[in-house]
């Protein structure tokens, strides 16, 4: 099977439109969705309309989640609150039903995905250096565990001895001796030094992972954050990926 794996879209449809035309260049079987479908971003109902629409699984991230369990927006920052608070005035009431159903975590195939981390998938921790990967590899059971959250994409592996690495490569052939924890960064809202859209294709025949990278026109976005009043600093980083 050939997968798609898109996460973090944050409301932008310019992204998930630039992504979805590219996905249908790579000929795959399925595609499936890490999260965080809403915040930050203009278009919240039409992204929950074309994930629901193109994606065979989905599961919620704690931006969808923040919509339903207002206790969630404490442990946003400013901005992000302000973005939450803005997306649930304007998400239809089918958009909201829809979020609520979302699961916190799905296995496919020798693989699982989860929004931010396993060791705890409605917790919301961040897996951002080596230790903290190294941490969760106890978590899943599978070969590979696919995450998104911080927006940076990056490829942990653990060896048969139990050793732990980097691959600093973007594509690479999974290695049947070894375990992964792959995060594909984000579609919407990239925070790699890089504008450009960012998911991931699996493909588990011939056992290769490929980063992709789609350019977009941010300003469209931006002009549509700039109407609806979301705050500038968000409006902002989408030029810089940060
Ligand atoms: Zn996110």
């Amino acid at each position: 099977m050939r997968y798609a794996i898109i996460s973090d879209i944050h409301s932008n449809l310019e992204a998930l439109t630039a992504v979805c035309n590219d996905i249908e260049q790579q000929d795959v079987d399925e595609i499936l969705c890490l999260g965080d479908i809403v915040g930050y971003g203009p278009d919240p109902n039409e992204c929950i309309d074309m994930v629901k629409s193109i994606c065979s699984v989905i599961i919620t991230g704690n931006h969808d989640y923040a919509c339903l369990e207002r206790s969630e927006i404490e442990y946003f920052n400013v901005f992000a609150s302000q973005s939450i608070f803005w997306t649930v005035e304007v998400l239809s009431d089918s958009a909201l039903l829809f979020l609520s159903q979302l699961p916190f975590q799905e296995n496919v195939e020798n693989f699982k995905l989860v929004h931010a981390s396993p060791d705890s998938p409605s917790i919301w921790n961040y897996i951002l250096t080596l230790d903290q990967a190294i941490y969760n590899f106890s978590y899943f059971d599978e070969q590979m565990c696919f995450i998104g959250h911080t927006h940076k994409p990056v490829i942990y592996a653990e060896t048969a001895e139990k050793d732990y690495h980097l691959e600093r490569k973007k594509n690479i052939e999974i290695e049947e001796d070894k375990r992964y924890l792959i995060n594909v960064g984000s579609v919407g809202q990239p925070r790699d030094s890089n504008t450009a859209a960012s998911y991931a294709i699996l493909d588990t025949d011939r056992m290769e992972y490929a980063l992709m990278r789609v350019v977009y026109d941010f300003h469209k976005t931006q002009k549509k954050m700039v109407d609806s009043n979301l705050p500038n600093f968000l409006i902002e980083r989408l030029a810089s990926g940060r």
